[in-house]
């Protein structure tokens, strides 16, 4: 095992990899912007260093800042968190070359997931359903998006190949609309992802969005953890997820997860990770592969009782994973709410100072997250403070819980989307459970104020 690991990012995931180096008795560095000075887990650290400036390009990103500070604090592995660098292959590989172990996949395995064509097209090779869609890349000649649109029929979706975050995408719905929105989704994948190339797949109408989470070693083992429900998105992002997803025959769900292990064990994946779906009429469809740890983790690290951060240093360490197939089993059900820091319901951000900071507790309630009073929520990063997670026997048991957690929460001085939380955590179609990623932006157009 390590002794020492640097942790090269900041917030709630940074405190999350600190407090598994601390139980494994693994020391901790963090690195930190001139933003994050005072926070507590900067403070809690065994070792903390200022890398830079706030702005994300000078600190957080800063490869040759971060690889230094390994060096002069004898880390010997960096963990990425999520975000940031996690997804950068360049920045693997570098690591790695300057002799550190990167908690994390392979540069390649990285390289390929990151492009979402090649992604794609790798796992067709490993037997993954996928969306339907053009056969890679779309070409320059408009002629042909035009013909694979006809093909698959309106409405289709135009996705950069570099993109993440939910950006990069556009939905089209005639083919009058089709060139330019290529054209369009194109500038804007090659400005912000450096990236032009784009891809066309069928805009299904009415999916859910579940995703399999999955560890694999470096000695040819590979299990999945379960599924997640990420269906509540706006502009799609995520911000509450469940484990198990509500409605889905456990037949159903058994053999997309031994597909995606199978698909780990072809392409030599190892380290934590995450196949995202597109569910609708019983057919799962691959979209994309997540090469890192998920702001949802949690919710699969309760049903199963596996931690899943440990789990990802022990694999780089070069341990096998302690336990096979047949003894992970899912209990219970739980619930993650993502605390923003933003208007409820206009999503403006809210960064200041957290006058009050009042987290839930109780059976079956865990918070993730580095706020506290008097901590000041800097304006240049994601604004979400924190994660409000809970487990109960039975889902609505676990609602019922979230309900008393969020009820119990205060947070003052800045505006959070916990009142946002309250509200859909009694809303009837949400409590039935099963709704598509497009049901939450329905929603917001209906309670608009
Ligand atoms: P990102 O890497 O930006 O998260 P994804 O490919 O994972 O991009 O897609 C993010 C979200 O966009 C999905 O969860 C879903 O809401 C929507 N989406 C992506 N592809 C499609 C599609 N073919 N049809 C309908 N919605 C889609």
């Amino acid at each position: 095992m390590f002794k020492k690991i640097l942790i090269a990012n900041r917030g709630e995931i940074a405190l999350r990899i600190q407090r598994a180096c601390r139980e494994m008795g693994v020391k901790s560095v963090v690195v930190y912007s001139e933003a994050d000075r005072d926070a507590k887990y900067v403070k809690l650290a065994d070792e903390a260093v200022c890398i830079g400036p706030a702005p994300a390009a000078q600190s957080y990103l800063n490869m040759p800042a971060i690889i230094a500070t390994a060096e002069v604090t004898d880390a010997e592995a960096i963990h990425p968190g999520y975000g940031f660098l996690s997804e950068n292959a360049d920045f693997a590989e570098r690591v790695e070359r300057s002799g550190f172990t990167f908690i994390g996949p392979t540069p390649e395995a990285i390289r390929i997931m990151g492009d979402k064509v090649a992604a794609k097209q790798a796992m067709i090779k490993s037997g993954v359903p996928c969306v339907p869609g053009s056969e890679g890349a779309l070409p320059d000649d408009p002629k042909e998006a035009i013909r694979a649109a006809r093909a698959l029929g309106y409405p289709v979706i135009i996705k950069a190949a570099g993109g993440g975050g939910g950006r990069g995408m556009r939905v089209v719905h005639t083919e009058a609309a089709l060139v330019s929105a290529v054209q369009m989704t194109r500038a804007e994948a090659g400005a912000a992802f450096g990236n032009p190339a784009v891809y066309m797949e069928k805009f299904l109408q009415n999916p859910r969005h579940i995703e399999i989470q999955v560890l694999a070693d470096t000695h040819k083992n590979a299990v999945w953890l379960g599924e997640r429900d990420c269906s509540m998105q706006r502009r799609h992002q995520k911000i509450i997820e469940e484990a198990p997803a509500p409605g889905i025959a456990r037949r159903v769900i058994e053999r997309i997860g031994e597909r995606c292990v199978a698909a780990c064990k072809k392409i030599a994946y190892r380290g934590a990770g995450t196949f995202e779906f597109l569910y609708e009429d019983g057919e799962f469809f691959f979209i994309e592969m997540n090469t890192r740890v998920q702001v949802e983790h949690p919710v699969t690290e309760w049903v199963t009782g596996i931690d899943i951060v440990q789990m990802q240093i022990r694999i780089a360490a070069g341990e096998k994973l302690p336990f096979a197939q047949r003894a992970i089993a899912c209990r219970g059900h739980a619930i993650e709410c993502r605390i923003n820091a933003e208007d409820p319901f206009k999503f403006t951000p809210s960064p200041g100072k957290v006058t009050m900071w009042h987290p839930p507790g109780g059976p079956g309630v865990r918070v993730d997250s580095h706020a506290y009073t008097n901590y000041v929520v800097p304006p240049n990063y994601d604004s979400m403070i924190g994660k409000i997670i809970v487990h109960g026997d039975t889902r609505d048991q676990a609602l019922a819980r979230m309900r008393t957690a969020l009820s119990e929460t205060v947070v003052e001085g800045i505006q959070t989307n916990i009142p946002l939380h309250r509200e859909l955590m009694v809303d009837a179609k949400f409590i039935e459970g099963g709704t598509s990623i497009h049901y939450l932006e329905g929603w917001l157009d209906q309670h608009k104020r």
